[in-house]
């Protein structure tokens, strides 16, 4: 069923997801992956090697997805896989503290200013839940009454993971299905979360002047990167620190995203703006399940077990995953950041000229070493600037770089990344697939 025309029929992918079908709610464990905004069947993978993936069908693409951004060194660096062997070998998991998280902790503190301490945890998701939970629990401890502040803002197309008071106009996922505010979040919890367009200083002022005083945190994307890649604006993310001290709330930068990516220090490496709290996951982990939040010391010290605010789990700090994330940050030499940004502006360059050369409307846009392109033909400082895209276009330009042994994720509202492990050999294969997908492009935008 749904196959794309442009599939071969009968694939072992298409079994695996007919079976996946039947135990898994849309035969995903993430609904992005489903390929519901492009159509046709996702491919199924069997391995990864390098800049490489390789699908149960024997299909090799060059992966410019990376697992969503996790894979900074490639897939199966070989002083990644060697760390986490050596830790597996040792045990799988302990339930009491370990070295390696003490670490992991020194060299995420080492490079990052800000980030006096941090807590591990296993998930994006989980870091932005507990630095909002902190973040309400510190105001409460500060302004000495029991319930402390309760409303929180965030910006429209932002995606700081699934917690239910940040799902309001979320990107990523969200924003690829363009699902409404999501059933299962309570209105009190909608109600307590404040939207406002991202790079739009004057929302934020108005925002502060209604409800300054009832505001915990103001969370934001370090550069937006879930609608696509939207830098802020010059001065923005400085503009929402000031706000946020000068009423009494906490600033948290969610570098989820960023973090170790953007540059060698994330995004606060590059705009140097002091958080109050941060958020972390993706490359940190090298590929495993690691994530972390932390700050300003004084505001960690509200977390159990120092002080009252809870915060737990069974697998947090996992001794596998702290290896592996480690030796990934280790190996994110200077050298390795100009490689990836060297890179990105190759491939961002390739796609530009060969759309150009087809009249296909659209926008590359830069943070660090982050890229993604827009296929739409005005800049995008938000949400509704990134919902101007033809994502029809976008959809055939897709699969045929997919037939052509290219990996891009399958959403419009997405940034494409690459790796240390993204060689010349690599970049021409791309640049061989994407002429054929510019006219793909152009022939979807006539087409409607
Ligand atoms: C990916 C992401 C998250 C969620 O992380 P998960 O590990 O998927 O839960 C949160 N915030 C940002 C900015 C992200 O990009």
């Amino acid at each position: 069923m749904n196959a794309h025309p442009y599939e071969p029929p009968e694939t072992q992918s298409q079994h695996l997801f007919d079976r996946a079908r039947a135990v898994t709610p849309g035969g995903v464990n993430s609904p992005v992956r489903a390929f519901g905004a492009v159509g046709g069947t996702p491919r199924f993978m069997a391995s990864g090697e390098g800049a490489y993936l390789t699908d149960v069908d024997g299909n090799r693409y060059v992966d410019l997805v990376c697992s969503w951004g996790p894979l900074i060194l490639g897939h199966k660096h070989p002083a990644v896989l060697e760390a986490a062997l050596k830790a597996l070998h040792n045990g799988a998991s302990y339930g009491a503290p370990s070295a390696g998280e003490v670490e992991l902790a020194e060299e995420m503190v080492a490079r990052v200013a800000p980030l006096e301490q941090v807590r591990l945890v296993c998930s994006g998701t989980e870091a932005t839940m507990s630095a909002i939970r902190l973040a309400r629990g510190y105001s409460s401890a500060v302004n000495g009454h029991s319930t402390g502040r309760t409303k929180i803002v965030k910006f429209a197309g932002c995606y700081h993971g699934h917690v239910d008071s940040l799902l309001a106009a979320a990107g990523s996922g969200v924003a690829t299905f363009a699902l409404p505010d999501t059933p299962g979040v309570t209105g009190a919890q909608a109600a307590d979360t404040i939207v406002l367009p991202y790079n739009d200083t004057e929302a934020v002022k108005a925002a502060f002047e209604a409800h300054g005083d009832e505001i915990a945190c103001l969370i934001t994307e370090a550069a937006a990167g879930n609608m696509g890649i939207v830098p802020p604006q010059p001065g923005f993310n400085q503009f929402l620190a000031d706000i946020c001290r000068a009423n009494g709330a906490l600033f948290v930068s969610d570098e989820v995203m960023t973090g170790f990516r953007a540059s060698r220090e994330g995004m606060y490496g590059i705009d140097g703006v002091v958080p109050d709290l941060m958020t972390f996951g993706k490359v940190m982990g090298g590929g495993f399940p690691a994530a972390a939040f932390g700050g300003r010391a004084d505001v960690m010290q509200h977390l159990a077990p120092v002080g009252p605010v809870y915060q737990a789990g069974t697998l947090s700090g996992n001794p596998v995953a702290t290896a592996a994330g480690l030796a990934t940050l280790r190996h994110c030499t200077p050298d390795v950041y100009s490689h990836l940004d060297a890179t990105a502006h190759q491939i961002a360059d390739l796609a530009s000229e060969a759309l150009a050369k087809e009249g296909v409307p659209h926008t590359v846009q830069f943070a660090g070493t982050m890229f993604s392109v827009f296929f739409t033909g005005r800049p995008v400082k938000n949400y509704e600037d990134a919902k101007t895209q033809d994502t029809k276009a976008y959809a055939e330009f897709f699969h045929t770089m997919l037939n052509h042994g290219v990996y891009l994720p399958p959403s419009a509202y997405e940034a494409w990344f690459v790796s240390a492990a993204h060689d010349a050999a690599a970049v021409e294969t791309i640049a061989e697939a994407l002429p054929h997908a510019a006219k793909a492009a152009a022939a979807a935008e006539k087409s409607h």
